[in-house]
């Protein structure tokens, strides 16, 4: 059972700079709640009162009863963009921007043996065929190691909780009717039809 969703934001440098972030000198962590997953589903659901919901395609790993990681997937981590920047320019907190229902869209799972099997994988997300998300989990800026470390120290994770790594450049809008194909290279593919 996924009880947390533990999220890193900006850990690409290029996704920070697109939105105009500083380059962050600490893991930022913020949270999903578990609820807001999705498992394996072929459909993604636009909430009817969000204008525009931005896709952030993301590596996403899976904690074990050990709190070590024994499995990973791609997940979606949806945001309302332009509530999360006037919460932002508020000082406010980002849950309604970024834990909305069904705000967590996951792939399959697949095994992982060691941690260094994750750290040189391409990601990628189409939408329409065209690609809009492009990266590298070794252009992390904190790397796996650090993340785990910093989210064990802090939080009181659970087994079953996730950790989504962050998003590469390209993130942007969600149309009715988009198929949204996501890939970790040699690891996983998974569609969505966003209805
Ligand atoms: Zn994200």
């Amino acid at each position: 059972m996924i009880q947390n969703i533990w999220c890193v934001g900006r850990n690409y440098a290029e996704h920070a700079k697109e939105l105009g972030n500083e380059i962050p000198t600490e893991p930022l962590i913020f949270l999903k709640a578990g609820s807001t997953a999705t498992l394996s589903s072929k459909e993604l659901h636009l909430p009817f009162w969000i204008d525009e919901v931005h896709h952030e395609v993301e590596l996403a790993v899976q904690f074990d009863d050990n709190l070590q990681i024994d499995e990973a997937c791609i997940a979606l981590d949806l945001t309302d963009r332009a509530k999360q920047n006037s919460l932002k320019a508020k000082g406010q907190p980002w849950t309604l921007a970024k834990s909305f229902k069904e705000s967590c869209p996951l792939s399959p799972f697949f095994p992982v043996n060691d941690l260094e099997e994750l750290k040189n994988l391409d990601i990628s997300l189409k939408i329409q065929g065209e690609i809009r998300q492009q990266g590298n989990t070794a252009q992390f800026i904190f790397g796996l190691e650090r993340l785990l470390d910093f989210v064990r120290q802090h939080f009181p994770v659970l087994p079953g909780d996730l950790l989504l790594t962050g998003t590469p450049p390209g993130v942007g809008p969600i149309r009715k009717g988009d198929v949204l194909e996501a890939e970790i290279k040699g690891k996983m593919k998974h569609t969505w039809t966003a209805k």
